[in-house]
């Protein structure tokens, strides 16, 4: 029996990845194991960060590294760093920050999501750049890096960059333009962790922060991420974030903190007080940080593709499938399954609806619904629950009579 259903909430198998409506990844014993350990022994958590800040540095080439609440929470701390330094008045002010103080952030249009709302959060005012020409089909031309550099002003206070494989301009291009006007730049990274080099890679660029999140492919906590960039920046985020109720005369800054850089006074509770990491999320993420860089994960791939393969060999004609398997562990690989709505007179939501609804619940990737496709993606998946998916499946994509 699943623990959920003690307070008669049905488990679901999820077939869709490290989705947060779903919890996110599963986590690995190893990881699990350091959570529950983490659990029944105490120690300070300023120590606990400028130690993950250690391990975070070696695996990213970074001066520095915090855990965060997950990339969001990561985000905004990133921007409160941003633009209160080590300015406790900054940091008391925040997120209005003060008349006159640098607070805008460049993005690019076509970058804007969701998300950026966690941006926003801290103060920040979003500016866009460039246009969206391909999605509004109106031309053939991405945003292009000297778009960034015609805006900037006396109130820009850094760029904000979503990072993905084929975004454009080059993370490159706009870290240098950057600092070419001294201003930081914050990166989105959250999802895009993959292969492992990618955030050792980001961070060469020279971005000043890089968030991430912890409970996607690297399988912590679903409430953790990573921050990690300049040392002073992390140093600012990390005050902004810890319980900052302690005596003057014992109190000290953060380990993380270069020594010649000067706080201008002992902040108090900050903007990101409600972001609390706990020791057992500190301990897992930095666990899963462990077996990620590691290449411990890696090794699953084949038993994942085998699984899609087992599945995909019980979809029934006239449906038909597609193996995506992304070269150099770009990506996880994926089961594209084409359903035959015309032949089912079913659509593929309605196949998605009944595969939530039926008994397992089972939740596949609904990203091309509108292709009429369901994607079936292993990370969360194991030997029964594929087995269970491709009997599910095999049952709502036979053609009835
Ligand atoms: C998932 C995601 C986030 C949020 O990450 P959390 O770790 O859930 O806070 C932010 N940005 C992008 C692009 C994402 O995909």
């Amino acid at each position: 029996m699943s623990i959920f259903e003690q307070w008669g909430v049905t488990p679901i198998i999820n077939a869709t990845g490290s989705v947060t409506r779903l919890g996110g990844a599963v986590m690995p014993p190893e990881v699990i194991a350091a959570f529950s350990a983490a659990a029944s022994d105490a120690c300070s958590l300023e120590e606990l960060q400028v130690a993950a800040s250690r391990i975070l540095a070696h695996h990213t080439g970074a001066a520095a590294g915090i855990v965060t609440a997950g990339c969001a929470a990561g985000l905004t701390l990133g921007t409160a760093a941003i633009l209160a330094g080590l300015d406790a008045g900054r940091m008391e002010r925040l997120p209005r920050p003060a008349p006159g103080d640098r607070h805008e952030f460049l993005v690019a249009r076509e970058q804007r999501n969701g998300y950026d709302h966690a941006v926003r959060a801290a103060g920040a005012t979003l500016v866009e750049v460039g246009f969206n020409e391909i999605v509004s089909n109106a031309g053939v031309r991405r945003t292009e890096t000297w778009e960034y550099g015609a805006a900037i002003t006396e109130r820009t206070a850094g760029i904000l960059y979503i990072a993905a494989a084929d975004a454009r301009p080059r993370l490159q291009e706009v870290v240098d333009l950057a600092h070419r006007h001294c201003l930081p730049v914050l990166v989105d990274a959250a999802g895009e962790v993959l292969p492992r080099n990618t955030l050792p890679d980001l961070v060469a660029t020279g971005a000043d922060l890089v968030a991430c999140s912890g409970g996607k492919a690297l399988r912590g906590p679903q409430s953790t991420g990573i921050l990690c960039g300049r040392a002073e920046l992390v140093g600012s985020a990390l005050l902004q974030m810890l319980d900052m109720d302690e005596h003057p005369e014992l109190w000290s800054p953060p380990a993380i903190l270069p020594e010649r850089r000067r706080l201008s006074g002992q902040p108090r509770h900050g903007l990101g007080r409600g972001f609390k990491v706990s020791k057992e999320e500190i301990a897992a993420l930095l666990t899963a940080v462990e077996l990620f860089f590691s290449g411990h994960y890696d090794r699953e791939r084949s038993q994942q593709l085998t699984w899609l393969r087992q599945i995909a060999g019980q979809i029934p004609a006239p449906s038909r499938w597609e193996l995506v398997d992304p070269p150099d562990g770009q990506r996880f690989p994926v089961l594209e399954v084409v359903v035959a709505e015309q032949a089912l007179q079913k659509s593929a939501f309605e196949i998605c609806r009944a595969l939530r609804d039926g008994n397992p619940r089972i939740y596949v990737g609904h990203g091309q619904l509108s292709q009429g496709r369901l994607v079936i993606h292993p990370l969360c998946l194991t030997e029964t629950k594929s087995i269970q998916v491709a009997e599910r499946l095999k049952v709502e994509l036979t053609p009835s009579g």
